[in-house]
């Protein structure tokens, strides 16, 4: 068993069905990322017009192919590739029970894909902190670039013990719904989290070299808005939207 691609496959039958249910599937083309020996995709193709399903380990290829013949299902295209290399523009609905070692990059694959909505098993701690609020021990860069391009909810918790071979951590389903996106810059976001429980100022102050300003500068942003003195964790996504379009007018000038 390769624990180091994240395979830990999902045995529970209600939590597949869920998964498969929790957007309607029929007449669209899912793209499923790493999927395994088909545990999903079965669900998935009963439900969707089309599967492509997306999995990296050539050793599990033929058992996913045996897997779909044995239940008569033709909707599913197979492709062995790396789901961090491959194209996901163009599809409507992304799923996946992704990978625990590259979630993180995944994610911002698919809330830049152009999809609508995606249905996702995920580490529970990551799932947490992707639908936290500003405030709270859990607001991240993570929380705030996903929910600045989509709704994210917990659809349900799952135990590590629905999963084969069974891993050290709880997981849950999250469903992403695509909304008009706020304008962020990733690398400010980056910038301003790494300093989290400090005021937006002094964020900024301790971000100068990464963000190639002056601390003359970082003030001097940091003074033009009326939130300057208040947490980095704290803030709204409106109010992160605010400092980027500052941050990006000051930039400009210059
Ligand atoms: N869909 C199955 C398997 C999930 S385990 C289920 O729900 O049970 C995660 C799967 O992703 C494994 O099969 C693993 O081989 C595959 N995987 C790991 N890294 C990948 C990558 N970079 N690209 C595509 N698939 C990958």
């Amino acid at each position: 068993m390769k624990r180091d691609l994240g395979q830990n496959f999902l045995a529970a039958e209600e939590i597949l069905e869920e998964a498969a249910q929790a957007i309607p599937l029929k007449g669209k083309t899912v793209l499923e990322i790493g999927a395994g020996h088909g545990e999903l995709t079965v669900f998935l193709a009963k439900e969707a017009k089309s599967v492509v399903a997306l999995e990296l380990d050539h050793k599990l290829i033929s058992s996913l192919r045996e897997n779909l013949l044995a239940q008569e299902i033709k909707n599913v295209k197979i492709v062995c590739a790396d789901a961090l290399e491959f194209d996901f523009s163009g599809y409507e609905v992304i799923y996946g029970n992704l990978p625990y070692y590259i979630t993180t990059p995944l994610l911002f694959k698919i809330i830049k894909s152009g999809c609508k909505s995606a249905v996702l098993l995920v580490q529970a701690e990551v799932g947490e902190r992707i639908v936290a609020g500003p405030g709270g021990r859990e607001y991240s860069r993570l929380s705030v670039m996903v929910q600045s391009q989509a709704d994210a909810g917990i659809l349900d918790f799952v135990p590590k013990e629905c999963f084969n071979p069974i891993p050290k951590v709880d997981s849950v389903l999250l469903k992403l719904a695509m909304k008009k996106n706020f304008f962020l810059d990733e690398k400010l976001v980056n910038a301003l989290f790494q300093h989290k429980n400090q005021s937006v100022k002094n964020a900024l102050v301790h971000s100068t070299a990464f963000l190639g300003i002056d601390k003359q500068k970082a003030r001097a942003i940091a003074d033009s808005l009326d939130f300057g003195g208040d947490i980095v964790f704290c803030l709204s996504l409106k109010q992160l939207e605010t400092l980027c379009k500052k941050f990006k007018g000051f930039s400009e000038k210059t």
